[in-house]
C-alpha cells in the first residue's frame, strides 16, 4: 500500500468493547414496502471488471484486486455483514485486504465485527472518535424508530487519514477521499479512477428526496454550503458509475447535479426566513419546493431538511424524539359520540380515512380507556397506528408508529394470547425487519397464517400482503407476486402491497 497527502495513523484499540449496540436496522422496520433487498436479491452486481456492488437498504462494495479483497462498508448487522462475506466467497478466494467505512453511521458499520477478523478497517481520522463519542445518541434514535436492537460489539477503524489515502494494490488504485463535510462531518468517498467508479457512501443520494443528516445530530447540510462544494467536486471527477449508500446505482451525473441543485435552492429559499426570525413551524408551513416535487420523500423529507438546516444554524434541536402525533383531550371529547368501544373505534377509522391521524389515535385511545382488560382493542390501535404509518412522509417518521404499534402488539396479546389481528401484526413486524436482521420469514408467516381463521374480512388484505412479504424472502417470487394481487384484489389502496408488487416488476 503506499500512501500521500496526508499520515495514516494506527489506533491499537480496535476492538472497543461497546456496550450492545443495535441492529442499525435504521432504514426500515416500517417500510418493507418499496425495498428491493431481500436475501435473494441481495446478490453482488457487477458494475466493472473485478468491482462488484452487494445492493441492499446499505450498498456496499466489493472491489476484488491481485492483491485481496477491498470492502466498502460493513452492512447494518453482523448477520447481513456474514452474507456479504459469503458472496464474496463465491467470486473471490484472494483474502479481504482492507476493509473502508465511508463514515461513522451505523448502517454502515456495524457490520464491522465480522470483517474485523479478516483486515485492517480503514477511515477517516474523525470515525473512531464519532462512533465512540455518538454511540448512545445513535442507538437511543435507532430504537426510537422502531428497529430492532440487538447485541453487536461496536468495532472501530484501525488505520485512519486526513485527507486522502491512496491504495495501490497490483495494477489497483484506490483513492481515498475527505472531500468536506457532508452528511457528517467524517464522510469520506472512494473512487476508483482506472475503472469508473465512486463509492459514494450517504454524501451521494439516490433518486429520492435526500436525507441532509440524521434529525438528533449537529451534522449534515449547514447554510454554508460545504456539502454543495463537494458535490461539485465529484461532478468534476466524472465518474462513468457512482454508487450510493442508499438506493440505485446512478450512472448519470445529472442525478447528482439535481441533488445539488435541491441543496442550493433550499439554501436559499431559507435565507430570508433565517434573517427575519421566522419561527421554524411557521418556516415549514411556507417553504415550499414545487421544483422537487416529483422526488419521493421516503427517507428525507423536506421537514427534515428544513429542520436540518434551522438546527446547524440555531441550536435549536427537536425537543422530542418522537413524531407521533397527539390529538388534545378536548378534541377527542368533542369528536366522540357514543359511549361503546367499538362506537369510539368506528369513529377513529372515519377519522384516519379523512386524515385525521392524531384524532383517530385519540379516539382509539379512548376505546381501550373504556375496557383496558380487552387485548382486542389493543390489537385494534395497533392496526390503526400501522395504517396511519401509510399515509406519513418518510420512514424515519414512519418508525414511530411502529414502536407505538409493538407497545400496543404486546399489551393485546398479554391479555388475549391468541388474539388474531395482534397475531397478524406481530408477524407483519417481524417480517417487516428481516431485510435488517437477515433472519428467516419462517416465524412471521406463521403468525399470519395461524391469525388468518379468526381474522375480521377487512384485515385479510395485509395478511396477504405480509404473506407475500415472507415468500419474497423466500425467493419465491410468483408466490409472492400472486399474495401481493390477492391482497390488491381484497383492498386495491393498500399502499404497501401496491409497492412491494411494483418492486416486483421486472424482477
Ligand atoms: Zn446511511
Amino acid at each position: 500500500m503506499s500512501q500521500r497527502g496526508s499520515g495514516l495513523k494506527e489506533d491499537p484499540g480496535r476492538l472497543a468493547p461497546g456496550p450492545a449496540l443495535a441492529g442499525a436496522l435504521l432504514l426500515a422496520t416500517i417500510l418493507c414496502g418499496g425495498m428491493v433487498n431481500q436475501a435473494q436479491a441481495q446478490r453482488l452486481v457487477p458494475v466493472a471488471d473485478g468491482v462488484y456492488v452487494f445492493p441492499g437498504n446499505v450498498n456496499s462494495g466489493v472491489v476484488v484486486t491481485g492483491r485481496g479483497v477491498v470492502v466498502i462498508d460493513t452492512q447494518i448487522s453482523p448477520p447481513l455483514a456474514r452474507r456479504l462475506l459469503a458472496e464474496i466467497r463465491r467470486v473471490s478466494d484472494h483474502p479481504i485486504a482492507y476493509v473502508i467505512n465511508t463514515h461513522y453511521h451505523g448502517d454502515h458499520t456495524y457490520g464491522n465485527v465480522v470483517f474485523a477478523r479478516e483486515a485492517p478497517i480503514i477511515a477517516h481520522e474523525r470515525t473512531p472518535g464519532l462512533m465512540r463519542s455518538r454511540e448512545h445518541r445513535m442507538k437511543d434514535f435507532y430504537e426510537s424508530r422502531g428497529f430492532p436492537v440487538r447485541s453487536s460489539p461496536v468495532v472501530l477503524p484501525t488505520l485512519t487519514f486526513s485527507d486522502r489515502l491512496t491504495l495501490a494494490l497490483d495494477d489497483e488504485v484506490i483513492e481515498l477521499r475527505h472531500l468536506g463535510k457532508t452528511e457528517t462531518d467524517d464522510a469520506i468517498v472512494v473512487h476508483l479512477p482506472r475503472k469508473g467508479v465512486l463509492f459514494g457512501g450517504d454524501t451521494v443520494r439516490g433518486r429520492d428526496f435526500p436525507m441532509l443528516g440524521m434529525p438528533n445530530m449537529a451534522e449534515g447540510l449547514t447554510m454554508e454550503g460545504e456539502w454543495v462544494r463537494v458535490l461539485e467536486e465529484i461532478e468534476r471527477l466524472r465518474p462513468p458509475v457512482v454508487v450510493p449508500g442508499h438506493g440505485p446505482i446512478l450512472r448519470d451525473l445529472r442525478v447528482i447535479a439535481r441533488q445539488r441543485a435541491l441543496m442550493q435552492d433550499l439554501i436559499a429559499a431559507m435565507r430570508p426566513f433565517l434573517a427575519s426570525g421566522t419561527p421554524l413551524a411557521e418556516i415549514k408551513r411556507q417553504l415550499r419546493l414545487p421544483q422537487y416535487a416529483d422526488l419521493p420523500q421516503s427517507w428525507g423529507s423536506l421537514e427534515f431538511a428544513i429542520e436540518r438546516l434551522y438546527h446547524n444554524e440555531t441550536g435549536w434541536l427537536a425537543p422530542s424524539v418522537s413524531r407521533l402525533p397527539r390529538a388534545s383531550a378536548e378534541q377527542v371529547a368533542a369528536a366522540r359520540s357514543g359511549g361503546s368501544p367499538e362506537a369510539l373505534l368506528a369513529e377513529a377509522r372515519r377519522a384516519l380515512q379523512q386524515g385525521q391521524v392524531p384524532l383517530a389515535l385519540g379516539l382509539a385511545d379512548a376505546a381501550i380507556m373504556c375496557a383496558p382488560g380487552r387485548g382486542g382493542l389493543y390489537a385494534a390501535k395497533a392496526d390503526l397506528l400501522w395504517d396511519a404509518a401509510w399515509r406519513v412522509f418518510g420512514r424515519f417518521d414512519r418508525g414511530d408508529y411502529v414502536v407505538a404499534a409493538r407497545r400496543a402488539i404486546e399489551e393485546a396479546l398479554q391479555r388475549e394470547p391468541g388474539e388474531p389481528l395482534a397475531r397478524l401484526h406481530r408477524g407483519l413486524d417481524l417480517l417487516a425487519t428481516i431485510p435488517f436482521t437477515g433472519q428467516s420469514p419462517d416465524e412471521g408467516m406463521a403468525e399470519i397464517r395461524a391469525s388468518l381463521a379468526g381474522l375480521p374480512q377487512a384485515a385479510h388484505a395485509k395478511a396477504y400482503y405480509g404473506l407475500g412479504l415472507g415468500h419474497r424472502a423466500k425467493g419465491e417470487l410468483q408466490q409472492a407476486r400472486e399474495a401481493f394481487e390477492r391482497a390488491l384484489g381484497l383492498e386495491p389502496g393498500l399502499t404497501p402491497a401496491r409497492e412491494a408488487l411494483a418492486g416486483l416488476q421486472g424482477r
